[in-house]
């Protein structure tokens, strides 16, 4: 059986529709992994951490957090000649901000902030016990690491032409599923026929109440076709177990 999973980034501040996107989520019964900054002038907040912290919580069948980066500010794991043991640092420092706050239900993937990761990075990282869950990035690749391949932003970033499609409508997000499996390209190959594709959003790009609003139907509805096509909705960690 196919699978899905889905996974939200760059948890930092608590936008007024975060709390929206919760509900939605809960309210379908959609797991989703949330990629949290752990610190820094972008960090998460006291107030997002209190609520995600008592949703994580209340929903471990669905919910985990995992790390995405330090700061997420400049090349902090981008720049190959960086030292090692600072790397190691910010890792282990970020893991302990993280793992204090929602213990648990927090789970040792790393998404590099930026899509990047320096390859000299990786063994390291793995070492400290992380999976890699990049992005459209074709850079990181290992047994332990791969690459989430679409998005579903509300709309097209201009800073983030990079990111993928927009997608309007659940059947084309369905349809674009479907391809990617068909090529089998950006998938994690659980067996002979079954593969399991990661779906990417940044909640943050929504903006405003308005636009999430509008276009999280589509979202909704993707998910709902996917239950109606027996793909699998997973937590990513689960792909390791
Ligand atoms: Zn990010």
């Amino acid at each position: 059986m196919n699978k899905l999973f889905l996974r939200d980034d760059d948890i930092s501040f608590l936008e007024p529709f975060f709390p929206w996107l919760l509900k939605v989520l809960v309210d379908n019964k959609i797991p989703m992994h949330f990629a949290v900054i752990p610190t820094g002038p972008i960090g998460a907040r006291v107030e997002t951490h209190s609520l995600l912290k008592e949703v994580v919580k209340a929903y471990p069948e669905l919910f985990e957090v995992g790390l995405h980066g330090y700061t997420h500010i400049g090349l902090e794991f981008v720049d190959p000649t960086q030292d090692l043991s600072i790397v190691k640092q910010r890792i282990l420092e970020g893991e302990k901000i993280l793992r204090d706050l929602y213990q648990e239900n927090f789970v040792k993937i790393f998404t590099p902030p930026g899509f990047k990761l320096a390859k000299e990075f990786l063994p390291l990282i793995e070492e400290l016990g992380y999976s890699v869950s990049s992005s459209v990035s074709k850079e990181v690749q290992s047994k332990k690491s791969y690459s989430i391949t679409f998005n579903i932003e509300a709309y097209k970033d201009p800073n983030h032409k990079e990111l993928g499609e927009r997608f309007a409508t659940g059947e084309e997000l369905m349809s674009r599923y479907k391809t990617y499996i068909a090529l089998d390209r950006a998938c994690l190959k659980l067996n002979d026929t079954d593969r399991a594709l990661g779906i990417l959003m940044h909640h943050a790009h929504y903006k405003d109440l308005k636009n999430f609003e509008a276009n999280i139907p589509n979202f909704v509805n993707f998910i709902r076709l996917a239950r109606e096509e027996n793909i699998e909705l997973v937590k990513l960690s689960k792909l390791y177990d």
